[in-house]
């Protein structure tokens, strides 16, 4: 899964796509984009956002 991000709390600050190991954040015109098929779901991004605006909700299978 990769992360989601809650476009209301987002301030652009740009931690996220600092942080990326892959560079999949990047930021155009202050909204974030995340591309699915460079992320590795190492969520550090999930740990950098200051206002808790990324989330990452993990496969049910993971669940046992
Ligand atoms: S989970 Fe990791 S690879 Fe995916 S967008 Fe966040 S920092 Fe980048
Ligand atoms: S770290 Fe959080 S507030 Fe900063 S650009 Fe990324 S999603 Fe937005």
């Amino acid at each position: 899964m990769i992360p989601i991000i809650e476009k209301e709390k987002c301030t652009a600050c740009g931690n996220c796509a600092d942080i990326c190991p892959p560079g999949a954040i990047t930021l155009d015109n202050e909204a974030v984009c995340i591309a699915a098929d460079l992320c590795e779901e190492c969520g550090f991004c999930v740990t950098q956002c200051p206002v808790g605006a990324i989330t990452i909700r993990f496969p049910m299978s993971l669940d046992r």
